[in-house]
């Protein structure tokens, strides 16, 4: 079986490669970098999919918080063309391709659920786009489009919680050396799932056929910001008393892009639990406690 992963080179990607190899899966990435195991977007583009692809997954996406980059519209551009005009190339290429995949799975985010500390959202919730992220969300899974009767599931994943990337990478250092706390009030909900979970919830999608639609992404313990600190500094037994001040952050990411830390959303994921998905990483002490070691697996 072969499956193209775009944006497979990434954080979520290179674990997702791993388990579909040792699933005996052929896994070809869509990059814009070359490799053995990479074909490019322009490829795709042109050529279509390569044959036998089973299953498509899409996992490209320029990083919001990548505090290197300023959140000029330059930039915002490339936030948005890296997502939704991936996610279209392959949509477009299953249509067009005479041999179809059975499946395309595409991860998005939590985010187009509107931020709340007191709105309760399950995959029924309606998405409102109003802000720049919600509003991402809708362009980029409406560029999902398929034709029957290839299946189409959308997982809208939580913050992933794993050593070698995302959130836990960035404050993995100052938690370490005793210099984490809560963001802004800490009263914010943190939707998260373990990248175990994440990457086994893929492969769920990919090989159960009933599955289709919306999946949320996260772990049914739900969290707020301050909970997640106390337990992250617990798992390293580090003290976890310096709080983030939101005006700081909004002065250094824009407060546009602050919003993805400061603002959360109380997610459960019903439909996901539905349809028998068993999570290995439930609790969000088990999933710190994983990811407490100094140094990355790889
Ligand atoms: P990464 O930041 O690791 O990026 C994944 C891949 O996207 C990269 O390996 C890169 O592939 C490709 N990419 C990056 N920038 C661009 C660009 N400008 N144009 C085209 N391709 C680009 O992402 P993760 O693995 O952390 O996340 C995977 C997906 O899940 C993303 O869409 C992300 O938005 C979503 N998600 C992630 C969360 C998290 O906490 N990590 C939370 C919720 C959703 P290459 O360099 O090979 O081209």
């Amino acid at each position: 079986r072969t499956i193209l992963v775009g944006g497979g080179t990434g954080f979520v990607g290179t674990r997702l490669n791993k388990l579909l190899k040792v699933s005996n899966c052929n896994v070809i990435n869509v990059s814009r970098m070359p490799a053995a195991n990479n074909i490019s977007w322009t490829a795709v583009e042109s050529s279509g999919l390569p044959p036998g692809t089973s299953a498509v997954v899409n996992l490209a996406g320029q990083q919001f918080l990548d505090f290197t980059k300023s959140w000029t519209t330059g930039f915002k551009q490339n936030v948005f063309n890296s997502r939704v005009y991936t996610t279209r190339a392959l949509a477009t290429a299953i249509n067009t391709t005479q041999n179809k995949p059975k499946v395309f799975v595409l991860v998005t985010g939590v985010g187009a659920y509107e931020p709340s500390e007191t709105k309760k959202y399950d995959e029924s919730s309606p998405t409102t786009g109003q802000d720049f992220f919600s509003k991402l969300l809708v362009d980029w899974e409406k560029a999902a489009t398929i034709d029957p009767p290839v299946r189409l599931v959308i997982i809208r994943s939580g913050v992933v919680i794993g050593r070698e990337g995302g959130m836990i990478k960035n404050m993995f250092l100052p938690f370490y050396f005793g210099l984490g706390g809560p963001i802004a009030s800490g009263k914010q909900f943190l939707p998260w799932i373990h990248i175990e979970d994440l990457i086994r919830l893929i492969q769920f999608s990919i090989e159960c056929e009933e599955v289709k639609g919306i999946l949320n992404g996260v772990a049914p313990h739900i969290v707020t910001n301050a909970e997640f600190t106390k337990t992250f500094a617990k798992a390293l037994s580090r003290p976890a008393i310096f709080p983030v001040p939101e005006f700081i952050l909004n002065l250094l990411l824009n407060e546009e892009r602050a919003m993805l830390l400061t603002k959360g959303q109380h997610v459960t994921p019903k439909r996901t639990l539905e349809y028998g998905f068993k999570y290995k990483y439930p609790k969000i002490e088990d999933a710190c406690r994983e990811c407490a070691h100094l140094l990355p697996n790889n």
